[in-house]
């Protein structure tokens, strides 16, 4: 069962590499080598750490993060404070994960 209500990805084409997602929730964003952020499922809330980089794992629209329930949050307020508008948070959906082996 997971700890997770909410899934989030960046649309990388808006993002403005300013890194305030990250300021504000450092476990669920990160900056690329590109200067651009993605997200990622870290290894302290999710056993194993998975970073949608477009490298380890798919970036973009398909590179959708489980939100651990403790990072609900600081998710929310990084999506709020984000100056591209391109934090996207949807609700949490099983299927996507239970294919990913999740
Ligand atoms: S807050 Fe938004 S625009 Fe700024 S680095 Fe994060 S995703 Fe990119």
């Amino acid at each position: 069962m997971a700890d997770a209500s909410l899934m989030v990805w960046i649309d990388q084409d808006l993002c403005t590499g300013d890194g305030i997602c990250e300021e504000i929730a450092p476990d669920v964003f990160q900056a690329r080598d590109d200067g651009l952020w993605v997200v990622k499922e870290s290894a302290e809330h999710w056993g194993t750490e998975i970073v949608f980089d477009g490298n380890q794992a798919a970036d973009g629209s398909r590179g959708v993060a489980r939100v651990h329930d403790s990072q609900l949050e600081a998710v929310v307020e990084a999506a709020e404070e984000c100056p591209g508008e391109c934090i996207m948070i949807e609700p949490f959906d099983q299927e996507i994960f239970t294919k990913r082996g999740a």
